[in-house]
């Protein structure tokens, strides 16, 4: 049997997979991904991701070409609920709050990606497929992993070819695991998950296409739309500028046709009626049945395998929290397998990966589980109400974050305020970084942006000697760190007092920003003997 040693392997090319895959291509990492289908998924279930999510795809430099594929929530519009589209009245309808509206509003002094929301995963994976190719990645399509084994310096992958059934043996120093929510990697190095499993009833998601424009004049555009007919109950969403569409036919409970009936006649029947337009011209593409799940991963690491995205964690899609947190595992476990493989940090880093994730799903698993408890208190209610059934802002549960693990230094000790999200993103250890416009090189970018990819010093005004030590420290370690004083350094202009009062610091302050831009320590004021301490700093973090 052929035989090859690679650095990371990533098993599933999903969305988390070749997210995975993107970040490390970007760090001079050369990662593989076998992924069983024939290519990318052209059928996506999410339709939208949250913000740490596009701050995570913009650090890999796809600007242009994510915001190309990203709609804007400037431009949505409030969803509509009819019992069948034909049947919508906007002059009659009651008004559905304009959640995508609310959830701009909410996060725009927070995020420098506020406007970018919804996005189909198949509009996303093709600019991760490039990034990851670009980068000196490599996707191997039709390939399946079929065993697993480990070593004291290796995980032995099998794979085959799905078409001939060919079998070779991967080498790789470590594997991540993005094979969803049935992970037979999960399974095979023996991690249980715990949780309350199904969640709610059987879907189909059938994927479309048709010239609704007829049907939809007068209407105004919506997305999604929530149909009620008792023969057709389900949501229909706009793909693509509206060529495409996605219906989630929500199976009847008590009905008495069972999944395997829903033949793409039955679909496209079922669809008909939800539009409201019986003789309506439509082509099913694919259809995938879903039920709402919940569950974790009883650990996130086994030795060199790390869980991500599904694997890790099945989020019953409410909130648009499923694939955002993927993304967002991959991000957080990027950097540190490319510190450790290139020599930078201990392994001991690894450790952080599930100190951090799996507590963070945790929580966002139960303020999952809340909103299906209480879907009036997602859609609309007071703070007070959410508060009271322990329910974060929605915008607060995205952005605020708190890591607490050996790659922070003094972490935050107090909890995280559920409906005050400048109380939360202060500067704190183990907080995002504060987001503050500035200007650098002509460009508007924010403090988010200057801290994606690299170790960012970030100091006050007249924070030289952090930034001095932070430049040597780096040096010494063999560690890329970019240092700069807001607010006095030549290239950034900034309002004098502004990063200061962000970030909880004095002018002679500072803080030190992760590469996936978590606040791995701060100095509030001057400090001492600061090459010392930054060098403390840097190998705490670093497990050096
Ligand atoms: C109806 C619905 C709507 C949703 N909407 C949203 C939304 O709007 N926003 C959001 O953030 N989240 C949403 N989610 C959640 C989101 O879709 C998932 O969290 C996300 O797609 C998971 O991605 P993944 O890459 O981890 O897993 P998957 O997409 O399941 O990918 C796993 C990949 O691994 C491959 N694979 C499996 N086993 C093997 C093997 N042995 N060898 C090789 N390859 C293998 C599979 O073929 C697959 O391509 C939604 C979920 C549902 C069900």
């Amino acid at each position: 049997m052929q035989r090859e040693r690679v650095s990371v392997l990533i098993i599933g090319g999903g969305s988390v997979g070749l997210a995975a895959a993107a970040f490390l291509a970007g760090r001079g990492v050369r990662p593989v991904v076998v992924e069983q289908r024939a290519g990318l998924s052209g059928h996506p279930r999410a339709t939208s991701i949250g913000p740490r999510a596009w701050e995570a795809l913009l650090s890999t430099g796809r600007t242009e070409e994510f915001l190309a594929v990203a709609e804007r929530r400037s431009e949505s519009r409030p969803p509509i609920k009819a019992r069948t589209i034909a049947e919508y009245d906007p002059g009659t309808a009651a008004p559905q709050a304009d959640v995508s509206r609310e959830f701009l509003d909410a996060i725009e002094d927070f995020t420098p990606v506020a406007d970018l929301g919804g996005c189909g995963q198949h509009r996303i994976d093709p600019v991760l497929l490039r990034t990851v190719l670009d980068g000196g990645g490599e996707v191997r399509w039709h390939t399946r992993m079929v065993a697993l084994r480990q070593a004291d310096d290796h995980v032995a992958v099998t794979v085959e070819d799905t078409a001939g059934g060919r079998g070779s043996v991967i080498q790789a120093d470590y594997v991540v695991a993005a094979d969803g929510a049935d992970s037979a990697t999960r399974e095979l190095v023996g991690i249980s998950r715990s949780g309350q499993g199904v969640v709610g009833g059987h879907h189909i998601n059938v994927l479309f296409r048709a010239d609704l424009s007829e049907l939809i004049a007068g209407r105004g555009f919506f997305s999604p739309a929530f149909v009620t007919h008792p023969e057709a109950g389900g949501m229909l969403i706009a793909l693509d500028e509206g060529d495409r569409w996605c219906y989630h036919i929500m199976l009847p409970p008590d009905g008495d046709a069972a999944l395997e009936d829903y033949t793409h006649e039955r679909c496209r029947e079922v669809i008909r009626t939800g539009l409201g337009v019986p003789e309506q011209e439509l082509e099913i593409l694919s259809t995938a049945p879903w039920r709402p799940t919940a569950w974790l991963a009883d650990r996130f690491r086994e030795r060199r395998v790390f869980l991500a995205g599904d694997a890790a964690r099945t989020l019953p899609p409410v909130g648009v929290f499923g694939l955002t947190t993927g993304i967002c595992d991959a991000y957080n476990l990027a950097w540190k397998l490319a510190a450790v493989l290139g020599g930078a940090a201990g392994a001991g880093l690894l450790d952080s990966y599930e100190a951090e994730r799996r507590p963070r799903s945790a929580f966002l698993l139960d303020q999952v589980l809340r909103r299906v408890r209480n879907p009036r208190l997602h859609w609309g209610g007071t703070p007070a109400q959410r508060t009271a059934a322990g329910i974060m802002e929605h915008a607060i549960a995205h952005l605020c974050d708190l890591y607490d693990s050996a790659a922070i230094v003094e972490p935050r000790t107090e909890p995280l305020s559920f409906v005050d999200a400048r109380a939360n993103l202060d500067g704190s250890p183990g907080t995002r970084v504060p987001h503050l416009w500035l200007e650098r090189g002509g460009r508007r970018l924010s403090t988010v942006d200057l801290a994606a990819g690299v170790f960012t010093l970030l100091a006050g005004r007249d924070g030289e000697p952090w930034a001095d030590a932070a430049r040597t420290a780096g040096k010494e370690l063999g560690v890329p760190v970019v240092a700069l004083t807001l607010g006095s350094d030549p290239w950034t202009r900034v309002a004098e007092g502004r990063w200061e009062d962000a970030a909880g610091i004095t002018a002679r302050g500072a803080l030190l920003v992760r590469p996936d831009g978590q606040v791995a320590w701060r100095s509030p004021g001057a400090g001492q003997d600061h090459a010392v301490r930054m060098g403390q700093v840097l190998r705490h973090v670093l497990d050096r």
